[in-house]
């Protein structure tokens, strides 16, 4: 009986799922915890932190990058950025993290 090698996929078989776009994604953002946390915040933080921005609260961000290895669950590390505020620190921690110079 002939078999499919391991390695191919069946047609009928659905594609395998995408990588991670972000390499640094933190697991915890897929907690329930996480979400509640969250939630919890932006509903004390409707407005975006940024100076001068006032658009609405999209995302609770980490001021301080997960990736820096600070503790995720820490409060004092928080803030409330709207859609395009995050984007735009998401691109720059990222930015910043590529250019960080070796150790010393
Ligand atoms: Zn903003």
């Amino acid at each position: 009986m002939p078999t499919m090698p391991k390695n191919k996929r069946a047609p009928w078989m659905p594609a395998p799922a995408p990588a991670w776009t972000h390499r640094n994604r933190w697991p915890g953002y897929k907690l329930n915890k996480w979400k509640e946390a969250s939630a919890q915040f932006k509903i004390l933080n409707p407005l975006c932190s940024t100076p001068g921005c006032n658009g609405a609260t999209h995302s609770t961000d980490h001021k301080r990058p997960i990736s820096d290895g600070v503790d995720p669950w820490d409060q004092s590390n928080w803030q409330a950025l709207c859609y395009d505020c995050h984007k735009k620190k998401t691109v720059d921690d990222r930015t910043r993290a590529q250019r960080r110079p070796g150790k010393g």
